[in-house]
């Protein structure tokens, strides 16, 4: 049974900004309105934000993020010390509304993502939904290659085993109660999308039209993108370590089999044991075992990182 909310929430949006001097003039504005709009059509509290991570620019982001502040309170600022990556951009932009909030909207500056779906976002969260996945109903302004990749990834990702909601990205609604649960995850790879179904409650999708970035280039290059995935993988599931289990006992039970083989060959004096049953198999196993360990190096490399349990970001300045 879903429970209804009475009062008004408290909403952050939170945005992740990483040299987006371009958009952030823009990006404001338009989430401004919104959320001005969203408070005199009493559906949120006037209390509400827009909270913007600068995840370490080069550029003028921070200035301008400083600037907005100071002309309207409504929008608040984080600069975090450093480039932390997105992800981790996003947790210290939900850890540090936490507090403050009945729920946030995670949102990446671009305008890539539909804003107007926000308000049904807040319809279902005041409805009693705890999670709101952003859900792309097409993919038509990506590129060729990346609606591919983008493809292949969210299918070996459920080979895998790896809950994740299709089409979803980072834009999505929290309720303060999933994000303290959120904050209990105390793993340093963050992987966001496939977090946020381990924690449960109850969720729904709203869907809208992915557009083209209003302007600047995407952080995420290609190789950013593979590091990206193969990380979600990596955090998130062992079927690749159980894989290397099933080659092995394969392998096993052919040599064996080849072994008797090479055995009765060699007692019955029927012929020579040929250059390739010998030097085939030394090199065929040769290289499984080199890619085993490879990617038994991918895991003790996370396991590596996971005890050291470095700091997720540290912040610099905050403006509340
Ligand atoms: N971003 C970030 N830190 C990074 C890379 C990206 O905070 O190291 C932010 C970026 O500013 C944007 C969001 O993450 O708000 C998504 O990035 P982008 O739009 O470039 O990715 P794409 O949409 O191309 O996948
Ligand atoms: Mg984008």
């Amino acid at each position: 049974m879903v429970q209804e909310r009475n009062t008004k929430p408290v909403i952050a949006i939170v945005i992740p900004c990483y040299n987006e001097e371009s958009v952030l003039n823009e990006t404001s504005q338009q989430l401004n309105t919104l959320v001005e709009k969203l408070i005199r059509n009493n559906n949120i509290s006037d209390q509400s934000f827009i909270c913007f991570i600068d995840d370490g620019s080069t550029d003028t982001t921070w200035d301008k993020v400083e600037e907005l502040h100071f002309k309207n309170n409504r929008i608040k600022g984080v600069k975090l010390s450093r480039n932390a990556g997105h992800q981790n951009a996003l947790m210290a932009g939900l850890d540090s509304v936490y507090e403050k909030i009945d729920c946030a909207i995670s949102i990446d500056a671009d305008l890539q993502d539909d804003i107007s779906v926000i308000e049904s976002m807040v319809e279902q969260f005041n409805k009693g939904f705890e999670v709101v996945y952003g859900v792309r109903r097409k993919r038509e302004t990506d590129t060729l290659l990346k609606k591919n990749t983008a493809l292949i990834f969210y299918r070996l990702m459920s080979c895998f085993g790896i809950d994740m909601v299709y089409n979803h990205a980072d834009f999505r609604l929290l309720s303060k109660n999933v994000i303290g649960h959120l904050k209990s995850f105390k793993e340093v790879n963050l992987f966001l999308r496939a977090m946020i179904p381990l924690i449960g409650f109850r969720s729904t999708n709203v869907y809208y039209d992915r557009k083209v970035r209003y302007a600047g280039t995407s952080k995420y290059s290609a190789g950013k993108m593979i590091a990206f995935a193969l990380d979600g993988i990596t955090s998130f599931s062992i079927t690749p370590l159980r894989f290397i289990t099933v080659i092995g006992c394969v392998l096993f039970i052919s040599s064996l089999i080849l072994t008797a083989w090479a055995f009765m060959v060699t007692i019955q004096h029927k012929s020579i044991p040929g250059w390739a049953s010998t030097v085939l198999p030394i090199y065929f196993i040769g290289g499984i075992q080199l890619l085993s360990i490879g990617i038994i190096g991918e895991y003790l490399g996370k396991i590596y990182k996971e005890v050291k349990a470095r700091p997720r970001y540290i912040k610099d300045i905050e403006l509340f």
